[in-house]
């Protein structure tokens, strides 16, 4: 396994279940690739970041008169 397979098993396995040889060759490979195994962290974060925002939605723009009354008054 080199690196470029290793990336694309990690992505894979991000959406799918990877079948255990699969789980076993990627497992081998990170353990002996910093490289990759930085690249899968990266990719995890990066997806609980978006869980995190598409479980919080968007939010509404802020009100411009909000923004006028805290400003100093006349
Ligand atoms: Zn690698």
């Amino acid at each position: 396994m080199n690196c470029r397979d290793a990336t694309q098993l990690a992505s894979r396995g991000m959406d799918t279940q990877l079948g255990l040889a699969e789980q076993l060759l990627l497992w081998g490979h990170l353990g002996t690739c910093r490289h990759c195994a930085r690249f899968r962290r990266q990719m995890t974060t990066l997806r609980a970041l978006g869980a995190a925002y598409a479980k919080a939605g968007p939010r509404p723009p802020a009100d411009p008169a909000d923004a006028a009354s805290s400003g100093p008054r006349r």
